[in-house]
């Protein structure tokens, strides 16, 4: 049997895994196993594939995330022999203001990156868990963590910083942003499929239950919609994105909101959800034909809109532009509505290639090239795991 790294990748109410067999040092992994529980906490539901071939498909018991770890855990057992696992790569939401590339997990490493469970409650807490399940499971292999935050952490000064007294900034309040490990795929997939924009001048948008926008520069981030926390810019599934500061301050001390309760209205209860009172699914509230799922819909494509004159402005007009994530990849329809009159920006679509979800969709007559890639964090983890394991071998 041939080695393997898994990966983990726990959302709020997702895990995510995959194996990867490794081949020569500078091959590519190749997936062999990928697959997740859904609906953890509720109806959950394992679902995997080995080779395309569908090898899960079921209910299982997991009311939290360390009941779906064990429900995987499981059902690699029956694939894999754990002595030939010698890496396990993680998603790891939160780095802090130190990494700015993935590392090997060690005690103190988990200690310090628990101090940042308040910064990401819906992810980092389950992040930490899979590492704990990962390292019981198999002891002997390298566990690496790789950082959502690592990508921006280079950005410049004036991006990483708020207006707050100087003490703020060193304690670690600042703008780190987030979704790197997908920024970090489509930088590279888009030098593959369009080596002449890899110095060029990109915003992504990735837009799933989670979203943001990355302005890249040369392959670097330059700027991002996410700050602090996960919260910031683009409204989400069910978060808010940008907000005046001082609705916090209101819903405190005229609402008589404690800070577990405005933390759960803004990470849980906001964003499309929200707003619609009726969804935090895109796909539902497209097919709805209630006025609220529009005025959703409406709010989230200005805000991307906005965010994208403000990525052409803070990297000095663009060279393309990028749409990942389950949003930016599958619809149609917010992808036009987005580009819709971006003519000003040098920017205009190919309706057909648009509706038929062609990675790219520039119009013959457009600046700027218009792409709809599919994002891969796992591959990014496995990347660096592998990485990782070479360089311990070394
Ligand atoms: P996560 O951030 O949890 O990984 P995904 O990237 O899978 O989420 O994105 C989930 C979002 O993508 C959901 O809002 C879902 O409705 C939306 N989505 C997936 N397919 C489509 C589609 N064909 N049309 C519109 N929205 C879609």
């Amino acid at each position: 049997m041939s080695d393997h790294i898994l990966t983990f990748n726990a959302g709020s109410s997702s895990l995510k895994f995959a194996a990867y067999a490794l081949g020569d040092r500078d091959r590519d992994p190749a997936l062999a196993l990928i697959g997740q529980v859904e609906k953890i906490g509720g109806d959950a539901h394992l679902s995997a594939k080995a080779h395309g071939e569908t090898v899960a498909d079921q209910a299982v018991p997991a009311a939290d995330h360390a009941g779906a770890t064990a429900a995987i855990l499981r059902l690699i057992g029956e694939r894999l022999h754990a002595a030939h696992i010698p890496a396990v790569g993680h998603r790891v939401v939160h780095g802090g203001p130190l990494y700015d590339r993935p590392v090997v997990v060690t005690d103190a490493i988990v200690d310090e990156l628990a101090r940042f469970n308040s910064f990401a409650p819906l992810h980092q807490p389950h992040n930490l868990a899979g590492i704990a399940a990962a390292r019981a499971a198999f002891p002997a292999a390298l566990q690496v963590a790789c950082f959502d935050t690592a990508f921006h952490r280079a950005h410049p000064f004036v991006n990483d910083v708020f207006a707050l007294p100087r003490e703020y900034y060193d304690k670690g309040v600042r703008r780190y942003g987030f979704h790197g490990l997908s920024y970090e795929f489509i930088t590279g997939h888009l030098a593959e499929v369009a080596p002449e924009l890899a110095a060029g001048r990109i915003a992504v948008a990735h837009l799933g239950n989670g979203a943001s926008m990355c302005a890249i520069r040369a392959g670097k981030s330059v700027g991002s919609t996410m700050g602090f926390t996960a919260l910031d810019g683009l409204p989400m599934g069910t978060r808010c994105g940008q907000l005046d500061p001082g609705v916090l301050l209101y819903l405190m001390d005229q609402e008589g909101l404690s800070a577990a309760e405005i933390s759960d209205l803004l990470f849980r209860r906001s964003g499309l959800l929200g707003l619609s009172g009726i969804s935090n699914d895109m796909r539902t509230l497209e097919a709805s034909d209630d006025p609220a799922a529009a005025q959703a819909i409406d709010y989230f494509v200005f805000r991307i809109r906005r965010e994208l004159g403000a990525m052409a402005a803070i990297v000095g007009g663009l060279d393309a532009v990028v749409f990942t994530g389950g949003i930016g990849e599958n619809s149609a329809f917010i992808r036009r509505s987005v580009c819709r009159d971006m003519d000003w920006l040098g920017l205009s679509i190919d309706e057909d290639a648009n509706a038929r979800n062609a990675p790219e969709f520039t119009a013959a007559d457009s600046q700027v090239r218009v792409f709809a890639l599919k994002t891969d964090e796992e591959r990014v983890i496995a990347r660096a795991a592998a990485a990782l394991l070479a360089a311990a071998a070394a």
